[in-house]
């Protein structure tokens, strides 16, 4: 048995959890959504979110357990299974944590058993139904009392003002006004790109496995540029080697190509692309054999020196001390199940 365990954070919901759990589905945004911990036997936990009514009183925690209870015994009334319940269960030993919210734990019991905590914050009033499951006759409470409490569902006060995003061993904090719009969950490349003023500037934020195969033939102010092309088409741009969290690295700086260019292209009417300017690091940490990127667009010329370069850079933890489980995740998601794959898609649940 392995005792390491890890972060898993994603807009906003937070978790410590044994290293082995790893997202196995996602879903959503950050007003509601879903997300999945799988270990390569089984579903782990599953947490689902949802913000407050803007307007109008929230409905009690205890009227939404009736609802999810009442779908469960529905479903499984249809497939002829055995389903039982019990109510505001009492397995949690500290409830410390819990003082001042509104919330029920209560436990199922079907295929699984589920270890449920229904809960609203009472500072960001978010709605977050959690469980954590385990086969059925396993004793799980000590695993349940370490996992649960763990769950923290807004950021971190410490993390000033940012956004920790932690799923397959890579952690990013991102300034919380930026909203992810778009990721890809690639065993050998995670992307995550985030948005704010209407698109006015993004962030994208690239993790990259196997730098040092990747690496063999180039070094990085050549690897950049090319592994990049396509992303780099509408810049005149230029890399320079730089030391990056005490990592080899290089700094890229782009603005917008002429508008003749952009207007001798066919159909340039039809798609023309913002002008944007573009700030970027890319450094490679052989600590966890991974290139780290983050890029920085936006419409606006930037002015001086870029400390929010700075900031995007030094929110982007690439190794810790106890990052060796985390490495060798990565290499089981490289090589192992196609677990990744499953990602965002809809299925039943
Ligand atoms: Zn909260
Ligand atoms: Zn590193």
């Amino acid at each position: 048995m392995n005792d390491a365990h890890h972060d898993f954070s994603w807009q906003g919901i937070r978790l410590r959890v044994p290293a082995e759990w790893e997202l196995g589905r996602v879903d959503g945004d950050a007003k509601s959504g879903y997300a999945r911990l799988d270990d390569a036997r089984m579903v782990r936990a599953e947490v689902e979110w949802r913000a407050a009514p803007v307007r109008g009183a929230r409905r009690p925690v205890s009227d939404l357990v009736d609802r999810y209870i009442e779908q469960l015994q529905k479903k499984a009334d249809k497939s002829g299974m055995e389903f039982s319940v019990q109510r505001q269960a009492r397995f949690l030993r500290d409830k410390r944590w819990l003082e001042g919210s509104e919330y029920e734990t209560f436990i199922w019991e079907a295929d699984y058993r589920a270890y449920n905590l229904a809960r609203a914050c009472p500072e960001c009033h978010r709605i977050v139904l959690m469980r954590v499951l385990a086969p059925v006759g396993e004793n799980a409470e000590a695993l349940v009392n370490e996992v649960l409490p763990s769950l923290e569902d807004h950021p971190r006060e410490a993390d000033g003002g940012r956004n920790l995003w932690s799923v397959y061993g890579m952690r990013f904090l991102a300034p919380v006004d930026f909203e992810l719009t778009e990721y890809e969950l690639k065993s050998g490349h995670i992307r995550l790109t985030f948005q704010k003023d209407g698109g006015n500037r993004t962030l994208r934020i690239h993790r990259l496995s196997m730098a040092q195969m990747l690496l063999r033939d180039h070094d990085l102010e050549d690897w950049y540029p090319s592994f990049f092309r396509k992303d780099l088409r509408d810049f005149l741009f230029t890399v320079h080697p730089a030391r990056i969290s005490n990592h080899a690295g290089v700094l890229v700086q782009g603005g917008p190509r002429s508008r003749w260019r952009q207007i001798l292209r066919p159909l340039p009417m039809v798609n023309p692309r913002p002008r944007r300017y573009l700030q970027g690091a890319a450094w490679h940490c052989p600590e966890q054999n991974r290139i780290c990127v983050v890029e920085h667009l936006s419409k606006k010329r930037p002015e001086g020196e870029d400390d929010f370069l700075k900031e995007l850079i030094d929110g982007y933890v690439c190794h810790t001390e106890q990052a060796t489980s985390d490495a060798r995740l990565d290499d089981e998601l490289a090589t192992g199940p196609q677990r990744a794959a499953a990602l965002g898609e809809d299925g039943d649940r």
